[in-house]
This record gives structure tokens, sequence and C-alpha cells, in this order.
């Protein structure tokens, strides 16, 4: 891009050509008054406070909309640009009501900041005094008209950064105003962050802070999806009281969704676990540390002594930070000697982490989210990311509003529809099947990419072998898509380079699992999408830390940096810097296989550290039996939950932002967790309750915070997380692999033709249908995801005002056509039943699921549809298919 070269009040500036003048003025340190400008936002230059003088021009121009030219002369602060700067903001005034003293922007408000500036004391003007009446508000967003300047900030941000759209301007009988468009509307807060004035204002914590009062900012990475937002939390007393998106920091450029806005004060709810609990007499009663601690080890060092090492089983939490699951699995292995330690990646991306390094040598997200919005097409397979990834849609919407092309392949016609050129609705579990039609068209039609697939890949004609099996006809009848859309789908991707393919749990959560992703792969690599920007595999993880969950060996087979627990170098290696001998050689126990032990005797001890099995495994009634036999159970958790119901000791646990260190995101980025306020009552870092059991069992472990841990220990271990260190990843993140102490990270894996496996390899895979299909006793297919205002058991979300407003129950979506035919209305109770159990819920009738469908989430114990879901798994991974299985349904 050519330079050229102005001068800025006598200052010479550089600046790239079409850069405005705004911009320019900023990268010299000179200072334009704004007010309607908003850097993440296109300029509208309707607020004239940017107004400059160009030297031979005759009226001024808004700075922020006018691009610099080779060898004006700007200057920003005259008499003249003054006294407009001045009558711009009278006029605004004028309509403006002086509440700052009940304004909560008051102090941050840059309406305030200007008036003082421009030093206004009166308002010569006499204008019509407006009436504007139809304040809105949601849960979480209060609307006050009178105090909105119209710069449309809200409304843009609504749009342009949120993809939403749910506010414009309308001129009203009153005059112009905001209007909102309640059905849209997810309260995601963006238009709070954008608003310049106090026009949009929280409502989550009324009159109790001031911005002034906020003595303390803590920058921290949120605790909800794989997204990996980046959020400022507003401390108060040591009280997180709001929450902010960071504006320059990656991934989320300042984007929020309504979780990570909104969803931060179950850390302050009175049911938090304050102190340990043992089991007496059937009932759960307060406990010293000792006596917890003391019972636990006495009970798991007898199991041990009698039935060995393998007899004891730990899940670890995604949702805690790094260092707690690198500490547990080392308790584990180096401590207990057994591998039977896994954590929920089981029943979400095991098959990503299988099936992406069969393919490819690394089973993660190949890509970056700030490609996204530089996309030129994106192919979303079993992804509804609106609702499970709301950030990442964002991302993904600004770039189809850029003009890139969105193909959709997804059962449902959720949100992202109405942002897709082509949308096909495939039948639940026929994936592989679809896609092997597609690859079939792009080899017979010669439309792949012959010379990629040809030096970077192998296995080739055993792929070609079994795509052939199925042309689009063949394709269609399984997937009920039409011969005809396959082949113009296989044309259009074959059009366009590269094309960036994400999917989530729709792909994964099939017996099928990671055949499904290793067919995702096969695309890419046939097209030659692979080691580019804005392309690749791109798998949405589901759990704030379930990469780091893995990055840090809580698997039964992996060490931290997936070196193998069955090779001996690797266990000599970590013998070394355990300081043990005699790591255990085999590869340990799935979740699946620890619960039919515990019914088995197989497993004895059972430790559950984070996690609310007993709602989200599939079958709960066959969960329940399992967690009920067994001998010893500890839970570590910050509530009790449905799982701590069979615990015989509950530890109590700092939660998220009572205490520093490290979350992993879906894109391979290390960031920063920090501490806003302490644990309440006797609560205490995961880390730490593991290093006291290491101690009674005799193991003096050095590390005493995470960033030790952290330091001193993981990036040592790891070789890709090698070169992250927390004075590293002060601001953003690094993503791994990042070998070095001066390696920038790795954005896009597999560049230059080289996989981490060396040659990528085409894993041929053949359609199988899901383990229970519909039939005449059963004849829906029940599918399972997630919702926008919940996450997970809620018990986090539960407990955060406002969020059981959005969504205070769980539904069973059905079709208009089924509703109909089955007489029921929306709102209506339903009985849900498979062949494990049966739920009675509200029906939400919904043009979203297409007909012979019912979706359902597992947010709420009621109603949770792991009543009805069936333990059929992946067979390799043990994942559960939790997107199929067989329903009746009927009105109660
Ligand atoms: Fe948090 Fe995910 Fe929402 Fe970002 S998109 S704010 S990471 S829940």
């Amino acid at each position: 891009m050519s330079m050229i070269r102005l001068t800025i009040d006598n200052n010479e500036v550089t600046t790239k050509r079409g850069t405005t003048i705004l911009k320019a003025a900023e990268s010299a340190g000179i200072k334009i008054p704004t007010l309607c400008y908003y850097k993440r936002l296109n300029p509208i230059g309707s607020c004239r406070m940017c107004v400059v003088e160009i030297e031979g021009y005759t009226v001024p121009v808004a700075a922020c909309t006018t691009p610099v030219v080779e060898g004006i002369s700007v200057i920003t602060q005259s008499d003249r640009l003054f006294r407009m700067r001045q009558d711009a903001l009278k006029l605004i005034l004028v309509n403006h009501p002086l509440d700052c003293p009940v304004c909560d922007k008051a102090g941050e408000c840059i309406l305030q900041d200007l008036t003082f500036e421009y030093k206004i004391k009166s308002i010569d003007y006499k204008l019509p005094k407006q009436t504007l009446t139809s304040a809105y508000q949601t849960t979480f967003i209060q609307h006050v008209p009178e105090r909105c300047i119209l710069c449309l900030r809200c409304v843009n941000a609504c749009k342009e950064i949120q993809g939403i759209g749910a506010l414009s301007i309308e001129q009203t009988d009153g005059g112009a105003q905001i209007t909102f468009d309640k059905d849209k509307c997810v309260s995601c807060g963006e238009c709070v962050q954008a608003c310049p004035v106090g026009g949009m204002v929280e409502k989550k914590s009324p009159f109790r802070w001031r911005s002034w009062e906020i003595n303390r900012t803590v920058r921290t990475t949120c605790p909800y999806c794989g997204v990996g937002c980046q959020q400022l939390l507003h401390v108060k007393n040591g009280r997180i009281v709001k929450v902010t998106g960071v504006e320059d920091a990656e991934p989320n450029k300042g984007r929020l969704c309504v979780k990570g806005r909104f969803g931060y004060d179950f850390i302050y709810s009175k049911e938090r676990l304050k102190t340990p609990l043992i089991r007496e007499n059937g009932e759960l009663r307060p406990a010293t540390w000792d006596e917890a601690l003391d019972l636990v080890v006495q009970k798991f060092t007898e199991i041990i002594k009698t039935h060995g090492p393998d007899a004891l089983a730990g899940v670890s939490c995604a949702r805690s930070i790094n260092e707690d699951s690198y500490q547990m699995q080392k308790l584990f292995r180096a401590v207990f000697k057994t591998n039977n330690i896994d954590h929920c990646a089981r029943v979400c991306h095991a098959p990503t982490v299988a099936g992406l390094a069969t393919s490819f040598g690394s089973g993660a997200m190949t890509n970056s989210f700030n490609e996204f919005p530089r996309a030129k097409m994106f192919l979303v397979i079993g992804s509804n990311m609106t609702e499970a990834h709301p950030v990442a849609s964002t991302l993904l919407k600004s770039a189809v509003q850029n003009g890139a092309h969105l193909i959709l392949i997804d059962p449902r016609k959720h949100q992202l529809v109405d942002f897709a050129e082509m949308h096909l609705p495939l039948k639940v579990g026929s994936d592989i099947a679809l896609l092997n039609g597609i690859m079939h068209v792009l080899i017979k039609e010669n439309l792949y990419d012959r010379q990629f697939v040809e030096s970077c890949c192998t296995g080739f004609d055993d792929l070609k072998a079994v795509v052939m099996k199925y042309p689009p006809e063949v394709a269609g009848n399984i997937s009920g898509i039409e011969p005809e859309t396959i082949r113009e789908v296989a044309r259009v991707l074959a059009s366009v380079k590269p094309v960036m393919l994400c999917y989530t749990l729709g792909i994964t959560e099939h017996t099928c699992g990671k055949n499904n992703v290793m067919s995702t792969a096969n695309l890419q690599m046939l097209l030659g999408n692979m080691g580019v920007e804005c392309g690749g595999v791109n798998p949405l993880r589901g759990q704030n830390n379930v990469q780091g969950a893995c990055d840090m060996g809580a698997l039964p087979n992996v060490f931290p940096g997936y070196h193998q627990v069955v090779d001996p170098d690797a266990r000599k290696k970590f013998e070394d810097a355990w300081g043990v001998t005699a790591l255990p050689a085999e590869n340990g126990l799935m979740i699946p296989q620890m619960m039919d032990g515990l019914v088995t005797g197989k497993i004895r001890g059972f430790y559950i550290f984070g996690e609310n099995l007993a709602s989200t495994e599939a079958d709960i009634s066959k969960v329940e039996h399992e967690l009920s036999s067994a001998e010893f159970l500890v839970c570590q958790d910050i509530f009790e939950n449905e799982t701590t119901r069979f615990a015989h000791v509950v530890f109590p646990a700092a939660a998220w932002s009572e205490n520093d260190g490290t979350f992993a995101s879906s894109e391979r980025r290390v960031s920063r967790v920090r501490t806003a306020s302490p644990p309440p009552g006797e609560a205490r870092p995961n880390w730490w309750i593991f290093k006291q059991i290491a101690k009674r069992m005799g193991h003096d472990w050095q590390s005493d915070s995470a960033q030790e841990l952290w330091d001193n220990e993981i990036s040592v271990l790891a070789p890709n997380l090698g070169g992250i260190k927390y004075y590293r990843i002060e601001n953003d993140g690094l993503q791994w692999p990042c070998p070095t102490i001066t390696h920038p990270g790795t954005p896009v894996l597999h560049t230059d033709g080289k996989f981490t496996s060396g040659k990528g390899h085409f894993a041929p895979v053949e359609w199988t249908p899901p383990a229970e299909v519909a039939d005449e006793e059963y004849p829906f297919v029940l599918s399972t995801g997630r919702r926008l205002y919940h996450y997970h058991t809620r018990t986090q979300t539960g407990r955060c005002i406002g969020l059981n407003d959005l969504l205070g129950e769980e539904t069973a979506d059905i079709s208009i056509d089924d509703a109909v035919k089955m007489g029921i209305a929306h709102d209506e109770f339903i009985r849900v039943r498979s062949r494990r159990g049966e739920v009675t819920v509200k029906a939400r009738v919904t043009p979203e699921v297409p007909d012979g469908m019912v979706w359902m989430a597992f947010h709420f114990r009621e109603g949770n549809a792991n009543w009805l879901t069936n333990q059929a798994f992946d067979p390799s991974t043990l994942t559960a298919e939790y997107k199929a299985c067989a329903v009746a349904v009927e009105k109660v």
C-alpha cells in the first residue's frame, strides 16, 4: 500500500493512502474530539465534533470520514472550529437532560467531558422539546431515549459488530428515536458498550456503583464457551460490578455475548460451597480441611492397597484453569500411579482430537478466529454457532456482510440460515454420505486440487475408491439432499479458494463421530484448503478450557503435550521431571468405562472435579445407578449439584476470577485468567487441593502458584508450549505451537504443504446410520445441544441474575407440521419418551426443526434431554451419540 505525506497542526505525518484524517491524527498522537465515531464501526460523520480545517478548503470537513490527500495541511484547533464544535454540542444538549447525578454514564460520558472541554455554560437555542415515550428494556438493558444523541453507535454496533440488527432509527411524532425489535434482540449489551452517553445502560446493578468508584479493572478470559473472549472486569470494593469486552484484544476485539457480559455473578451466590463436606449418616456435614483431606487420602490409600491403583479413576474439569488439570493428572499418574484420568472432551470433541490427529497429526483447530472476517467462503456443518459460540458467529456474520459466502449443512433451520447462500437440511446422522457425495463430484468432475493432493497428501486412491460408491443419487437418498444440490455445492466449493470449514458437536456426537471428523478433513484436503489463512478445519470447542484440559494430559492416553503414556521415553521424561519411578505404562479408562467400572467393582474410588456427570452423561437413570454404586466418591466443585448427591466427600473450590491461571481456547490460544476477588469461606484453588493430597501421600511438590506450575513445569514439559510464559501473555495470549521463547505463536497449522504428521492422510470412511433410528414405536429423532442463555447444567448461568428470566425452563422443539398433526399448541406440555426414560416439557413449536425431529438441551434438571439420550458410543473415542436417538411424543 502506498504511503502519503501531509501535515497536521504543522507536524509532518506519513500514513497509508486511504486512511482518514482522524486516524492519521491519532497515529501522530494528535487528538481530535469525536462523539459519533467509534473505532469498531464504519464512520458516519454525523455529529460534526471532528470537523477540521484544510488549508485552501473553504468549509471544514469531518475528519472521521475524509481521507488524507498527499500534501494537505490540516488544522485541528482554531477559534472557528471551537465555535463550530460548541454549536454542535449545544444543539445536542438542547434535548439532553442534565440528569448526570443519576446517570450510570456520569464520569465516563463523552458528552459530559466535551461539554466541560468546550466550556458550555448555557444553551441559547430554542428548539421544540422532544417528547420521546417509547423507551424499551430487556432483562439486562435499559433504553433512556431522552439521553439519546442519535449518534447511531448502538444501531450500527448491533448491525455491524453483532450482525443482529435489532435496533433502528425511526421518525416518531415526538422526534427521531431509536426503536427496537424484541424478537431479534439477544441482550448481548453491545449497544451499551457502544453508547457514548447514558442512552443505553445496564440494568444488572442499578444505583450500586459510579464510574469513579471502580477502583480496579482486571483483564481476564470468559469462563463460558471455547471462543476465549477477553473481558475487562470492573471491580468495586473487591466485587465485580460490570464486564466489558477488551476492545483491541484477540479474538473478540471488544465483542461479548450475553453470557460473557452478564453471566459473572454466579461467584457471589449464597449457595457457594464454603467448607469441605463429609457424608455421615446419609447427610453431608461441614468438616475441616484436615478432616476431609485425611479421609480422602485414607480411603484412596486403602483402595490402592487392596485393589491396586487402577481401582481409582478421576474426571478433570474443562472449565477450570490449565494448571488445575495439569495438577490433577499429575496426582493420578505420579502419586496414585494410574492413567485413569479423563475429562469432558469425552462427551464432545474426543472424536476431533482422534480424527484430526489421524488426518493431520494434530487434533486441534487449524486456523484462527481473526481470519473469519477476511474469509471468502465458509462451509459450516453441524454447528449452531449463533447460540453455542456467539462471538464466533458475529465474526462470521461480519464476513458475510463484507461479501463472504456461507454454505450451511445442518438439519435445523437455525439463525445462521439467514446469512447462508445455501442451506442443506440433511437428515440427522447422514454427514458422511453427504460429504462423500460432494467429494465424489469433485473427483469425477476433476474439480479437486490435484497438485495439493499429489504433493501433500497420502491415501488418495483409497479415498477415491470409497467416495466413488457415493454418487449424488446415493448420497442424496441417504441424506435427503437433492442430487443436483450436491453437485452444485461441490462446484461452488471448488470455485472459491480458500474455504473455511467450521463444525461443532453436530459432527462429533455420533457413533461415527471420529469418521465424521475425518470426512471433513478429507474434503478440505481434496479442495487444497489446508495450511492457508481463511481455510482449514475448525472445530469450535464447547467449554472454555476443553482444549487446555486436553493439552494438559487430562486424558487416559497422553501426558501433557500429547506424549503417549505407552511410550517408554515419554514415561522416563516425566518420571525424571516429577521425581518418581514406574509411571503406569498402559492407557487408562475413558469416562464411560470408569462409570461401568463403578458397577462392576473395577473402580472403587472416583474423583470428580468440576463436572456434573449426573446431568451431562447420556441416559441419566443409568448414570445415577452407576454413581450410587461408587464405593467412595469425591467431588470438588463450587456448588452442590446433582452429582454431589452421591459424594462421600465434597471439596469447596475457587471459581473463575478467584485465582490466577490460564485457559486455552478453541484456536489454541493460551490466555491469562486473573483474580478479581478471593474465593468465599474455606474454598481453595483446585491446584492447592491436589497438592495437599499429594503431600499427605508423601510427595512434596514445589510449585506453589498457578504461575509456578505453568512457567516451571507445564511449559517445560510440553514442547508446543515451551515458549509460552506468563510474562509473554500479559495481554493477548499466544497460540501453540510456540516452542521457543522468541516464537510468535502459530495462527495457522500445517502451512507450506507440511502437515504435523508430514503429509496429510486421507482416511476414507463409509457412512453408518445412527445406533438408534426412528421406528413405529419411537417415530421421532431426538437431537440435542445448547441454547444461548444457559451453559452446561446451569450451575453457573442458573445463578446469574437475569439469565433465568431470558430462559427459565427446558422445552422440546417440534416442527409446525408435527404440532398440527398431533394437535399440540405452542407452550403446551408434551411427554417425550425414549427407551430409557421420559420427560414432560413444554412444546416449542418452531419452523427451526424439520418434521420428524425433536430438539432439546440439557441445561435444566427437569426436562433434561439426557433422561432420553442413548449410551451408544463412537467405538474408538467412546463419545456418546447425543445427536440421535429415537423418541415418541405425545400430548399430556
Ligand atoms: Fe464468552 Fe463464548 Fe460468549 Fe465469548 S462467545 S463472551 S467466550 S460465552
